[in-house]
């Protein structure tokens, strides 16, 4: 059933992607929305990425692995995500939801126009944004995870969490 899913929703984001096309600068080798942010996960989540971590070969694996200890050995907000190998999501088709959505700018249910941090470092719509408004026309739905986890309870996606705590 996620898996439907998330088939369904990537194509709502690629449609999203391509809509703002001209603002968005992602592209292959850009890793920083990898390198620089908690990565928070439901349960439902969390497990879907250990079927892709269960599938690395065993080189991959143990570097993850290690990649883990180390976070988890020296605790901080934001971190790079353990499943980024030589610049490559080793997991990408069991990503987070949180990965998928990254990027994009949308308007939140509370009238605020919520931007990818990029933005910030002059990336992702940062021709649109003089740093206290913007210029376009923002995608018209709540991307927040909380608001797509109430919009599918019968997927139960169960409790969030920062993705280095569910290795705790
Ligand atoms: S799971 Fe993959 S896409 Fe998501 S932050 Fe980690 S490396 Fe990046």
């Amino acid at each position: 059933m996620y898996e439907k899913f998330l088939n369904e929703f990537d194509k709502k984001l690629a449609a999203y992607f391509e809509r703002d096309a001209a603002a968005i600068k992602c592209k292959k080798g850009c890793t920083f929305c990898c390198e620089n942010a908690d990565y928070p996960l439901s349960l439902l989540e969390m497990k879907y990425l250990m079927q892709g971590f269960l599938k690395l070969d065993k080189s991959r694996h143990g570097r993850v692995r290690e990649n883990i200890r180390n976070l988890m050995s020296r605790r901080t907000s934001v971190y790079p995500c353990p499943f980024l190998l030589d610049g490559e999501c080793v997991v990408y088709a069991y990503r987070p939801l949180t990965c998928r959505i990254h990027g994009l700018g949308y308007l939140r249910s509370d009238g605020i126009v919520k931007l990818p941090e990029c933005a910030k470092i002059g990336l992702n719509y940062s021709e649109n944004f003089d740093g206290h408004s913007v210029d376009f026309e923002p995608i018209k739905e709540d991307l927040n995870l909380d608001k797509i986890f109430a919009a599918h309870p019968e997927l139960e996606f169960g409790e969030i969490r920062s993705m280095i705590d569910w290795f705790c």
